[in-house]
């Protein structure tokens, strides 16, 4: 199994479960988010959650983010709202 560490988006919680989504599947949910279709996991495909991150008081440059989690095996990771 390749062992590609994906972006760490989420600030500090340490409680991604089953780690992150890989590139390709990061690059899947980007176009499902920018289609604003219904979100798949593409690894199991049950239908993702997402959860409104916010930023952190005083960090401007950090724009609104979702923390995209899959409920059956865990995957998370953070994408940006198109909002
Ligand atoms: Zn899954």
């Amino acid at each position: 199994m390749p062992c590609i560490a994906a972006r760490r988006l989420t600030p500090g919680t340490g409680r991604e479960g089953g780690g992150g989504f890989d590139a390709a599947a990061r690059r899947r949910i980007e176009e499902t988010l920018r289609r604003g279709d219904d979100l798949r996991c593409p690894d199991c495909d049950t239908l993702l959650v997402g959860r409104r991150l916010d930023a952190p008081p005083g960090v401007s440059y950090v724009r609104h983010r979702i923390l995209i989690i899959c409920p059956a095996c865990h995957r998370s990771g953070g994408f940006d709202a198109r909002t």
